[in-house]
């Protein structure tokens, strides 16, 4: 028997680093497929799912930036990067017979729909998952925003934000063995204490619309449909 929702629609935020694995560069297809899994175990629960995915694992913006280069170009490489994660994960989901849809911000129709509000709710309403891929389209900013306008424009009731640790914690528990995690944080708290968990825009975003975000180890098999499931396990911030 599946557990039952606690929510409708969600929109999931995997980042590009969670995608390639042990690599260190690139799409692991293993990992690839796991995630997938996951978001069929998460859809089969008659949930809505969104997922914005993140590019870091093949470029960021900044590496061209850093080095002296136009970062609005590095910026372009980076969404692009974005797009080369959407296809993977779609085909992912494909493979586990998962309907979905990639729609992104940057049209480029021979691959795949350009975004519109109106085009994901429809997708979104007849089940299939869609990839939101892209970013936001626009240069300067991250797909963590991305994922709060996302999740705003398809009215999600939660943003889950799927990272390397377990929640948010006080300090970096990779290099400081003090550090807490917090159970709940609001997100004016988030905020001022300047918790690296999502950009300030991002932050921001979800806190003016309402929308919690849960922060929790995409590594953890299984946990996307824990957390849809009411169970938290990770950090909840909300107002
Ligand atoms: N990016 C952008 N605008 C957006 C989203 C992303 O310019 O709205 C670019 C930016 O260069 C960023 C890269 O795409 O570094 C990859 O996205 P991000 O760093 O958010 O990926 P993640 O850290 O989640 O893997």
């Amino acid at each position: 028997t599946q557990p039952t929702p606690v929510y409708k629609r969600v929109l999931l935020k995997a980042s590009g680093e969670a995608l390639m694995g042990e690599q260190g560069f690139g799409i692991d297809v293993t990992v690839a497929d796991r995630m997938a899994g996951d978001i069929a175990e998460v859809r089969a629960m008659g949930v809505q799912v969104g997922v914005v995915v993140g590019g870091g694992n093949i470029f960021r913006g900044v590496a061209v930036a850093s080095k002296g280069g136009d970062r609005v170009t590095g910026d372009h490489m980076g969404m692009l990067a974005t797009v080369i994660n959407a296809l993977a994960l779609a085909t992912s989901l494909r493979k586990l017979g998962v309907d979905c849809e990639v729609l992104s911000a940057i049209s480029m129709p021979e691959i795949c729909q350009s975004f519109s509000q109106r085009a994901a709710l429809h997708h979104l309403e007849r089940g299939k998952v869609v990839i939101f891929a892209g970013g936001t389209g626009n240069p300067f900013f991250t797909t963590d925003s991305a994922a709060a306008l996302r999740g705003a424009e398809i009215g999600a009731q939660a943003i889950l934000k799927g990272t390397q640790v377990d929640g948010i914690y006080s300090a970096d528990p990779k290099k400081d063995p003090t550090a807490t995690r917090f159970d709940t944080l609001t997100h004016e708290e988030v905020l001022q204490k300047g918790l690296a968990v999502m950009d300030v825009a991002a932050v921001a975003l979800a806190r003016e619309n309402s929308i919690p975000i849960i922060v929790f180890s995409i590594h953890e098999k299984g946990a996307f449909a824990k957390i849809v499931a009411g169970e938290v396990r990770g950090t909840i911030v909300k107002d």
